[in-house]
């Protein structure tokens, strides 16, 4: 007896112990977790014209250089007059750069360095914007094209996406002019005119070119992911991102073919009952996304200053790395993060409320994860529906998602670098551009592509991009002329510039 209970008791201390040496490494990794912002000197530049800069910007909003799918030709006097404009606003550009128009609208301006045994770099921006959606001009706190200065911000169409990003590589160019300097290596800086309809008539022609040159390009940095302020509830701390992946795209159409028929007697089994399951089957069975390579790097820099219950969770992966993934799934943003997204976007079926459709027709949308392909998602399609009677056909407009770009690279680091100058106390991390940029036509033309705008962005700004009251902080846009003057010092002399 005594010795079952000498047994009893040992079994219980064992138990205990593991659960507490469990529970002391959980505690222990949660405690370690952090992001080190690096002691870097803040560089600040007194200098810069601001005043005029803004005044400029406010210039270059009230163009409406709009991008539609219909009638690309409607605004061509628009472009036209912004390219002007350019040339007007920046006279030392233009006296010093060579400018060569692509494709009769896209800015393709070459600055040599003076070391050509150096391969260059490249800056890209787009000037093209989306249009004022009818209906929503009254909505607007100023108007979207007169590029109002007022209650601290510069207000219109572009001022986010992408005029405050060109205008700042404008800026800080003739700034560093003005003082002489003169890159080691050989910077091409494209302003593109049509990225929000593709790109396909102004970056891909510029990619194309580059090729047929077989012009060396050590890095590109274009529109991207921002400086995000309280990306989760409950966290203060801002986060810069650096995109060095952008996901994939392809449209499938869903259609089903059986006998039509009157209402009153339908079959088990009807075109829409049939394709309504297969768009239920892969709603509640999403492509697998995992806490893992990029999303994870992204999380990083975030851990101090979380919960201490999602600073636990995300420290000890290993442990609740399934609760992480489901949670995350919830909420749409870090959702797209984790995994390819399904979004039904078209059904159509039926002519009549008393007769049963022959056809039924669905058009379903994917953006996919580096980790997968548009034959992954075909594949899982066709899997998941699992009904030989529905025909799955890839849409035009299909694309892999992007290489993911190297967070070690020269241009990587340099990058993060300059943000840690210009932005003290804002960590940096790696992530995945969500949506589309023109950088996709230049993944031939060179492996580091750095999607990063400096543009602080809080979550009520989000519907402000392609929405209504686009606008860009007065102070942010010293920051970004400071950021690009900063950035071109940084890569292209000096140490940094020898790959
Ligand atoms: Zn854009």
């Amino acid at each position: 007896m005594m010795r079952v209970k000498r047994a009893a008791i040992t079994v219980l201390l064992s138990i205990l112990l593991v659960i507490s040496l469990v529970a002391a490494v959980i505690l222990m990794r949660t405690i370690s977790s952090g992001y080190d912002i690096p002691d870097t000197e803040h560089v600040s530049y007194t200098d810069i014209p601001h005043d005029d800069a803004v005044q400029r910007l406010s210039h270059a909003l009230q163009y409406r250089t709009i991008s539609t799918q219909e009638d690309r030709e409607q605004h061509r006097h628009e472009f036209d007059a912004f390219i002007d404009f350019i040339r007007d606003s920046y006279p030392l550009i233009h006296e010093n750069l060579e400018l060569e128009i692509v494709n009769n609208y896209t800015m393709l301006f070459k600055w040599e360095g003076s070391r050509p045994d150096l391969s260059a770099a490249m800056m890209q921006g787009h000037y093209d914007v989306v249009p004022v959606e009818p209906g929503t001009f009254e909505d607007w706190t100023y108007p979207p094209f007169e590029g109002t200065i007022a209650d601290g911000f510069v207000w219109g169409r572009g001022a986010i996406d992408d005029k405050s990003g060109i205008m700042s590589y404008m800026e800080a160019i003739t700034y560093l002019l003005e003082r002489g300097f003169q890159p080691e290596r050989t910077v091409y800086i494209a302003l593109n005119h049509d990225e929000e309809v593709g790109g396909r008539q102004g970056a891909r022609k510029v990619a194309d070119l580059m090729l047929e040159r077989e012009i060396d390009i050590a890095f590109l940095t274009d529109e991207g992911m921002p400086v995000a302020e309280k990306i989760l509830e409950g966290l203060e701390h801002p986060i810069a991102m650096i995109g060095v992946a952008e996901k994939g795209y392809v449209s499938l159409e869903l259609n089903v073919n059986k006998e039509g028929g009157h209402s009153s007697m339908p079959p088990r089994e009807t075109t829409i009952g049939a394709l309504s399951a297969a768009i239920t089957n892969l709603k509640q069975q999403p492509m697998e996304g995992r806490f893992a390579g990029l999303v994870r790097e992204t999380f990083q820099p975030l851990l101090p200053d979380l919960p201490f219950i999602y600073r636990m969770g995300l420290s000890n992966l290993w442990l609740f790395g399934g609760v992480i993934e489901e949670r995350l799934g919830f909420i749409p943003h870090t959702n797209a993060a984790l995994r390819t997204t399904i979004a039904p976007t078209m059904f159509h079926a039926g002519i009549k409320e008393n007769i049963l459709p022959q056809t039924a027709e669905a058009i379903i949308n994917f953006r996919i994860h580096p980790n997968d392909s548009v034959r992954e998602v075909l594949y899982y399609v066709q899997e998941t529906i699992d009904n030989n009677k529905i025909e799955v056909r890839v849409l035009e407009g299909a694309r892999e998602p992007s290489p993911v770009s190297s967070t070690s690279s020269v241009a990587y680091l340099d990058m993060k670098q300059t943000i840690h100058e210009i932005f003290p106390d804002v960590p940096v991390a790696p992530a995945m551009f969500l949506a589309a940029t023109d950088s996709r036509h230049f993944t031939e033309v060179t492996e580091n592509l750095l999607r990063f705008r400096p543009i602080r962005v809080r979550p009520d700004d989000r519907g402000r991009i392609h929405g209504t009251n686009e606008r860009i902080g007065i102070d942010n846009y010293a920051e970004m002329i400071a950021f690009y003057i900063r950035l071109i010092e940084n890569t292209t002399t000096g140490l940094q510039a020898t790959i």
